[in-house]
């Protein structure tokens, strides 16, 4: 079984902290950091570099070696690889029995049907999403709808390969790292949004000013 969670981690906060703790929790197995090198168009390059963002994302897996482990096989891609491609790479190293487990927020969901291929996902993996009890997921397209619902279940525990939609209960944190990275732009402080590893490695660094 493999529980990804993929992210630009530019850099890794406490949100991101929370929620892999609690589906590793929840799943009784590790939570791994699929850093992906590479955005889509709409959104900006990351301003640590990949080798710096890495750096961080090893000091956390460090303090939690049960729960949290890094995947690396996107992290030397130079260029933004739609999800769909990483999940096809993915089942070829691992193949087609292994549950495979992907951790998205709740707004992901009702908007999944801008990614790329999407109705290919399904056929990928399984998704686990962080959304509140009451996600209005009426705000999907019908086509989505459709396609989510009958995939939903709460079950942690039953294992398939692919095409569940596992809804959990995380209640989200207000933080993103365009917040972290702001408030160190504005030489505001970030105590209690990343861990304090992360913080040192961002001042030594000179990161994000
Ligand atoms: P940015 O602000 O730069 O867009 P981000 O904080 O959203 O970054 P990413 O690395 O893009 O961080 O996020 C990776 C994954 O983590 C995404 O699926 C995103 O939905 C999820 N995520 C980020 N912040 C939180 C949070 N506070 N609570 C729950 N999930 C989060």
């Amino acid at each position: 079984m493999k529980i990804l969670f993929g992210g630009t981690f530019d850099p890794i906060h406490n949100g991101h902290i929370a929620l892999a703790r609690y589906i590793s929790q929840q799943f009784n197995h590790h939570v791994s950091l699929l850093p992906l090198n590479g955005v889509p168009n709409y959104k900006k390059p990351p301003l640590a570099s990949l080798t710096q963002r890495l750096a961080m994302l090893q000091l956390i897996a460090n303090q939690y070696p049960e729960q949290i482990e890094i995947d690396y096989s996107e992290a030397g891609l130079t260029e933004y690889s739609p999800t769909v491609y990483t999940l096809q790479r993915l089942r070829q190293k691992y193949g087609n029995e292994m549950p495979f487990y992907f951790i998205i927020g709740g707004d992901s969901l009702v908007t999944l049907d801008i990614w790329d291929e999407w109705q290919k996902l399904f056929g990928l993996t399984n998704f686990i999403v962080a959304a509140r009890p009451n996600y209005p997921l009426n705000k999907m397209s019908a086509e989505l709808q459709q396609e989510v619902m009958p995939r939903i279940t709460e079950n942690t525990q039953q294992r398939t390969a692919n095409g569940r939609i596992i809804m959990t209960h995380f209640e989200p944190i207000e933080l993103s790292s365009t917040m972290i990275r702001a408030h160190v732009a504005r030489q505001t402080s970030i105590a209690g949004m990343v861990d304090g590893k992360i913080q040192e490695y961002i001042n030594e660094q000179q990161l994000y000013r």
